[in-house]
């Protein structure tokens, strides 16, 4: 019986057959940040004034509505200087190979997923997918804890918080209107299908658990005001968007001082949840 907690394929067999009906319109959550992500993954574009960064690619299938975002966010996909990911799974380097076609962009990965690739490519997880075509990159930067990356007016804080990958690398940056300063934090994987009983076993990662619920602790007291979602279900990124044009004048809803903090015990609690289950026996679908 496969854990309930498993990346199922099956899931997803729609969208991956037909990707453009989960395209999301691009938007500006704040300032010089852009989301250009779909319905399912994040991606996000700051407009540094000296260039773009992107972080995150999507899935492989979605390379064509993301370029179709940068566009429409009224920006040039050749303009992207720096490709950064948040880990070094399939749903969020889909469309690096090509963005780095047509801008030449140096991309960045955590380090032990740089390694990663290297020595243990299956856990990119391409073969669980129907993606067997997408090849891996080499990053050429390789991000260790605490680097920073700096271009234009922009400085991102890379944290190194392992768990979910070994590279999961959790980006936290001010993004600036006017005079008008927050904090965005972008938790690089929460994902509890990689630390399950059936991934586990076949993989044979125990260790990712170890070090889990500590990176989530590690990152817990940044006095992050805008929580980006690495999926958009983490920071429900459609609900906000949708408030956001049926009442602009009611503020902003990706601004949000308490919303770190919450999203940190979502994802303890959770992994909480599954040990517990793992447990008692209730983890099988
Ligand atoms: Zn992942």
């Amino acid at each position: 019986m496969p854990s309930k907690y498993a990346f199922n394929v099956e899931k997803y067999k729609h969208f991956y057959k037909y990707p453009e009906q989960y395209r999301m319109t691009p938007f500006k959550i704040f300032g010089n940040l852009y989301f250009v992500g779909n319905a399912d993954v994040g991606s996000y574009l700051i407009d540094t004034g000296d260039g773009l960064i992107l972080i995150d690619t999507t899935y492989p299938t979605t390379r064509a509505l993301l370029i179709q975002s940068i566009w429409e966010a009224g920006f040039r996909p050749d303009d992207v200087k720096y490709i950064l990911h948040t880990h070094g799974h399939f749903d969020h380097f889909g469309g690096t190979r090509l963005i780095v076609s047509l801008s030449g962009a140096k991309t960045y990965l955590g380090a032990p997923d740089a390694e990663m690739f290297r020595i243990r490519p299956e856990m990119a997880l391409i073969s669980d997918t129907r993606y067997t075509y997408l090849e891996l990159f080499t990053p050429d930067v390789e991000l260790k804890d605490g680097d920073i990356i700096t271009l234009g007016n922009t400085r991102i804080r890379a944290i190194s918080t392992p768990g979910h990958s070994k590279g999961v690398m959790t980006y936290i940056f001010d993004v600036t209107e006017g005079r008008e300063t927050h904090t965005a934090g972008l938790y690089g994987g929460i994902g509890v299908n990689t630390l399950c009983r059936d991934f586990i076993e076949k993989y044979d990662n125990a260790d990712f658990r170890d070090v889990y619920l500590n990176s989530l602790e590690k990152v817990r007291n940044e006095s992050v005001d805008i929580v980006l979602g690495n999926h958009t279900d983490q920071n429900h990124t459609n609900e906000k968007y949708k408030k956001m044009c049926d009442n602009p004048a009611e503020g902003n809803p990706f601004i949000n001082p308490d919303e770190w903090n919450e999203f940190i015990d979502f994802a303890e609690n959770r992994y909480n949840q599954m040990l517990l289950d793992e447990e008692n026996g209730t983890d099988q679908i």
